[in-house]
This record gives structure tokens, sequence and C-alpha cells, in this order.
């Protein structure tokens, strides 16, 4: 079938290439991957799967559990959730501070460090935090139907050991009023999130209900309301890549969320929820091949949000 063959072809072109992006070095388990890796997985609405390179190879999500985490946030408070995180891109790094003293402590969206704390902090509400952290995961697992997910612990305990930057984050932000539990708590939820291990298959079923406004389909259930994944979708495209959002936008022309362990769960509405991995970053540290490998699907697909409604 013809997607195969571009799904092959562009994991056959990945593996060829030599600038392969820098690996995230900030916590030895990210640092020990081999950065020749390259995977992908593309789900279609209907269920039909293509998988190439190294689709089934565990990787750490890291940031894209931000977009499981505001889902489930959104479910918790809805539309009140606004007050405490922004809605705009940052144009900042992914862990930038700058921006929170003049903003009075809300972080500009939900998808840099500041917002998905916030959003952590959300989900604390009525739970320990091994509660917090085992409703993410269920979560993630019912998404995915796949009961096997699980937290790296080796992850998350390097996450805590050197998270000066998010810790300085939550103080700041607490200061302000805007979180609500003591900060090692917040964190606690936080670096759990980040440290769950997927593959590039359950990433894109994971996904399923943003390509489907807000169902899945084949699973027989409803995650969100249509208006609530288009808006999801929204924020990935323009926020999804940190102070690369515009330029992930303008090369794919789809919503997509980035981690610093290189993946990216990408999203064709109403076609296809996309996952690549390939654990190179670029200078704002987004995968540098996976973002490659979505704009050559994009333009050998024609899938994008912008492509003129026919009929
Ligand atoms: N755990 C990472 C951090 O908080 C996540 C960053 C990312 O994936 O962008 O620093």
């Amino acid at each position: 079938m013809e997607l195969d063959r571009i799904v092959a072809d562009i994991a056959a072109e990945m593996a060829a290439m030599t600038e392969r992006g820098r690996v995230a070095d900030y916590i030895p388990p990210l640092a020990a991957v081999p950065a020749d890796r390259f995977g992908m997985a593309v789900i279609m609405a209907d269920g039909t799967t293509h998988l190439a390179g190294d689709a089934e190879e565990l990787f750490s999500i890291q940031s894209i559990s931000k977009v499981f985490g505001l889902t489930l946030a959104l479910g918790a408070v809805g539309d009140a959730l606004w007050q405490r995180v922004g809605r705009e891109p940052s144009g900042s790094a992914f862990n930038s501070i700058v921006q929170l003293e003049s903003e009075h402590g809300i972080p500009r969206n939900p998808f840099i460090n500041a917002g998905a704390i916030v959003i952590a902090d959300v989900l604390l509400s009525g739970y320990a935090p091994r509660e917090a952290i085992g409703n993410i995961l269920r979560f993630v697992r019912s998404l995915a139907s796949d009961d096997s997910i699980s937290i790296d612990r080796a992850v998350a305990d390097a996450e805590l050991e050197t998270g000066f930057r998010n810790f300085a984050l939550a103080n700041y932000m607490r200061a302000f009023g805007n979180l609500h539990h003591p900060v090692e708590m917040v964190l606690g939820v936080y670096f759990h999130q980040c440290a769950i291990a997927m593959n590039c298959r359950q990433l894109a079923l994971a996904g399923r209900y943003l390509m489907n406004d807000g169902r899945v389909p084949s699973a027989g259930f409803c995650v969100v309301t249509p208006q609530r994944a288009r808006r999801i979708n929204a924020l990935m495209m323009s926020c999804g890549h940190y102070d690369n959002s515009g330029d992930f936008a303008f090369r794919t022309g789809l919503p997509g969320k980035s981690g610093v362990g290189g993946g990216i769960l990408a999203v064709a509405p109403g076609i296809a929820s996309i996952a690549v991995w390939s654990p190179g970053l670029n200078q704002q540290g987004n995968s540098q091949l996976g973002s490659l490998a979505l704009e050559r699907l994009a333009q050998r697909t024609g899938w994008s949000v912008f492509e003129p409604r026919k009929g």
C-alpha cells in the first residue's frame, strides 16, 4: 500500500542521515540512549497501522505527557484552568523563567514546564501524589488500550535529583499563589508523568482521540468533546514545540507535541495519529529527525490542517 511505502521510505532516509542532533544529556538515563534510533507509527482513523524503524522501542515521552496532563486537567476543572495558565506561545525555551515575573506567575501555556507544573498541581487536588500519578498512568494506558505502559523509575529519580530549574519555576509560582500544594508534591507528579515510557505505536494509539474529535472509535469511548479536542490541537500547533513552534507549524502544517526524549506526537485531524522518535535534538530541544520525518510525511501525503476543504 502507498502509505506503507511512504513510511518505509522516510524511515530508510532517516537511517541514512548523519546530522542527527544532540541526545539530551541532563540526566544519565537519557544521555545513554543511542543516537542512531528512529521509529515511526502512523495510525489511521479506521485503525490501520503503519510502522517503520524502531517503532516498538520504548523511549521517555517527557513533555509529550503534557498533552495528556492537560486533557485530564480540563476534565477536572474545565475552562477555569485558563485563569491559571495562558494560551499563548512563549517564544522562550521550555524551562524559561523570564516571563513568569512580568506575568505574575501565570505561565504562558500548558506545554512549557511552568504550565505543566501548574497542571500537575491541578491534578493533585483531592489526591495524594501517588494517586495523582496513578490517575495519569491509567489515563494514558486507557488511551492506548495498553496496560503494559509504565513509568521509568530511573528517569523519574534522575529528574528529581537534577530538577533545580523546575524547583525554581515551581517555587516562583507558589510565591504568586499559583500552586496550591507543596512544591515537592507537585514536582513529584510532574517528574513521574515525564518519565512515562512508551513506544511509537503506543503513543500513536494514545493520540487517536485527537485525530477523531475526542472519540476513540475502535476502543468505543469518548475522551473529550469535539470542541476540546480541537482546542488541544490548536494549542499543540501554536505551543507544542517551545520556541520552535512556528517553524514546526510552517514545515508540517500539523499540530504536534515534542519531548526531550526525542519523541513527537502529531495529529492529522480526521486522518491519522502519528508518533515519531529519534533521540537527537535540535537547538530548541525538539527531535531533529522526528521533525524532518513529519515534514516529509506531510509533504508526501498532503496532510495539513490548512488543506482547503473540498465540497
Ligand atoms: N523533564 C523535562 C524537564 O522538565 C521535560 C522537558 C521536555 O521534554 O521538554 O526538564
